[in-house]
């Protein structure tokens, strides 16, 4: 499947592989959200088809059966066995077995390492030996939003695919077409998700807005001291943490733009303490998230209030 944005990109790897000069190695970076997954499949997937120099896999070939499938023998998809783990070495050397057998069904053999900056330093080292001896006829696509955590011996022998957030009219008129949206929440969903039209997307038809204007509602009395911090924590717990204290840190900053100076200074206060939580949620995979949040709320319960400085829903 192949998204619009994702068009230009396309075009460029098609010419690559009909003049036969597709690298053994591409890294598709840009922000998530954008349908990296969706675009690596499909180039595995013309590699492998049976129909050479077309515009796009046939679909039709046993080779575009079984990618469809998703068991083509000659693919593999490398992710952590849980979200949020590492990539282990085990199975980048199972990668590297594979690639050095004959293949079954194409004559390429393909894999997706995805997110790359998952792989621990061993799998990484293992990665870079097989970066180093490519074998004939092989396509490894890695997919990272933040290549900048890769070793750059690895970048190096990459040929870097940036993904780029298409811009803003695009997205909407994108996301008009996927389903019957209130106008109000296209927007909201489109700041929350820095544009990206797949996470944009998913905010709109999933029931987050709704929760997060809870969330907002409930953060109001919590400034009010109206609130139990307490039993708060064990609500928010169960929510996308990240994405709560995004939806936060825009409100406010949008309330700091509207309001006075003198009520400000509260405000930014409450905006560093949320600052803070999102650098400590991002810091480590291994956070007490109800810890985090009471400290949280305990810090933001903390700021004196300022005159006029009740931040109102
Ligand atoms: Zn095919």
């Amino acid at each position: 499947m192949l998204y619009l944005w994702q068009n230009q990109v396309w075009q460029r790897f098609r010419q690559q592989y009909e003049q036969q000069c597709i690298p053994h190695a591409i890294i598709l970076t840009g922000p998530s959200g954008l349908g990296q997954t969706a675009l690596a499949e499909q180039m595995a997937m013309h590699v492998l088809c049976e129909k050479q120099n077309a515009e796009l896999p046939c679909g039709q070939c046993h080779s575009c059966e079984l990618s469809i499938a998703g068991n083509h023998p000659d693919h593999t998809v490398i992710e952590p066995e849980e979200t949020g783990k590492a990539i282990k070495i085990e199975q980048i050397r199972d990668l590297k077995q594979k690639q050095t057998l004959t293949t079954n069904v194409s004559e390429w053999k393909t894999a997706i390492v995805m997110p790359a900056e998952a792989m621990n330093v061993n799998a990484s080292n293992s990665l870079l030996k097989l970066l180093e001896e490519p074998q004939p006829n092989t396509l490894l696509i890695l997919i990272s939003a933040e290549p900048a955590m890769l070793p750059i011996t690895i970048l190096s022998r990459c040929q870097k695919v940036p993904i780029d957030t298409p811009n803003k009219e695009e997205v909407i008129a994108w996301i008009r077409s996927q389903g019957d949206f209130d106008e109000a929440n296209i927007e909201k969903a489109l700041t929350l998700a820095d544009s990206a039209p797949l996470s944009a997307l998913s905010l709109l038809t999933d029931d987050s807005l709704t929760i997060l204007e809870q969330v907002s509602m409930d953060f109001t009395k919590l400034l009010q001291h109206k609130a139990n911090p307490v039993q708060l924590a064990q609500q928010w717990q169960q929510y996308d943490l990240a994405l709560v204290l995004r939806y936060l840190q825009l409100r406010l900053k949008d309330r700091i733009v509207k309001q006075n100076v003198r009520s400000n200074s509260q405000n930014w206060q409450i905006y560093d303490c949320i600052i803070k939580a999102i650098k400590l949620l991002s810091s480590s995979n291994n956070i007490n998230k109800i810890l985090l949040i009471e400290q949280f709320m305990v810090s933001v319960m903390d700021v004196p209030t300022s005159q006029n400085g009740v931040v109102n829903h």
